[in-house]
């Protein structure tokens, strides 16, 4: 795709020289169409929370919150929708800031990043009365980007949360391989698997393959697009496996 070309022509010698210089934008222009692709997106992902809360929290004020039914209803959809502009906010953060700190490197322990997230997801776990296993292989004290290893490592286990069945299954794998330098990670799920069509699609920035599968309200889209966007900057690599009605399992590979 030649987008410009320029031509010189010089009469100087004899013979006259032409000179074409070829410049390839469509890198370029691919660049710009998905950022103005994503600008439009979030603010469409934002205004449908905006608009909710706008709309319940006017007609509270003008009059509603006189009814207990309604105040309470109202009130709880204000605060789901406030959360979801939370998570929506904090997702969009993270995305920008995988860019940067590339090289930035940490002691990070693996057991407990996982624990803590386990910790911090307990309640959808119980909830769901999910089972959670987990095998370690190799030190779990690496050197690495925390915020990022924390980034892949949160947004798989969500996912396999979310969309898991009840009285599920998740299992957790970390090898790290002290002679090649590097970790594996890997997480399989009991859930509702996922497509091969979708397969191809789920690591796009906002592309959800049915909200109403979910066991948890929330998700804004943008999880696994953060994990791959984040494994590209680590030069990692993420595969899926997947069975329709059984569940999915994610390997991640990451060299230290
Ligand atoms: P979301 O916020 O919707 O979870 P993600 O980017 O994390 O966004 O995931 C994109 C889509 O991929 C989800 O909407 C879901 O349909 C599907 N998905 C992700 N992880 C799993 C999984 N472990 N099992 C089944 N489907 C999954």
């Amino acid at each position: 795709d030649a987008n410009v070309i320029r031509l010189i022509h010089s009469r100087e010698d004899f013979d006259q020289q032409v000179l074409v210089i070829l410049y390839d934008l469509t890198e370029s222009r691919q660049f710009e169409k998905i950022q103005v692709d994503f600008v439009n997106n979030v603010s469409h992902e934002l205004k449908t929370p905006v608009t909710s809360i706008e709309g319940f929290s006017e007609t509270l004020l003008n009059g509603a919150k006189n009814d207990p039914k309604k105040l309470d209803h109202f009130l709880d959809i204000i605060h789901s929708e406030s959360v979801r502009l939370s998570e929506l906010i904090q997702d969009i953060l993270s995305l920008s800031k995988v860019r940067k700190d590339t090289a930035k490197t940490d002691m990070v322990n693996l057991r407990d990043d996982i624990e803590h997230i386990l910790e911090q997801q307990s309640l959808a776990i119980k909830k769901h009365n999910l089972t959670v296993k987990q095998d370690y292989v190799g030190n779990p004290e690496v050197t690495a980007n925390k915020e990022k290893i924390n980034l892949v490592f949160r947004n798989l286990i969500k996912n396999a949360i979310s969309y898991n069945k009840e009285n599920g299954e998740i299992k957790l794998e970390v090898h790290h391989d002290e002679i090649e330098n590097r970790i594996k990670f890997i997480i399989q799920d009991t859930g509702l698997g996922i497509s091969e069509a979708d397969q191809g699609r789920i690591f796009e920035r906002f592309y959800r393959v049915d909200r109403s599968r979910s066991l948890e309200t929330g998700g804004t889209g943008l999880g696994l697009a953060i994990v791959k966007e984040t494994l590209d900057t680590l030069d990692g690599d993420i595969r899926i496996e997947s069975n329709l009605g059984l569940g999915t399992k994610f390997i991640v590979d990451i060299p230290l």
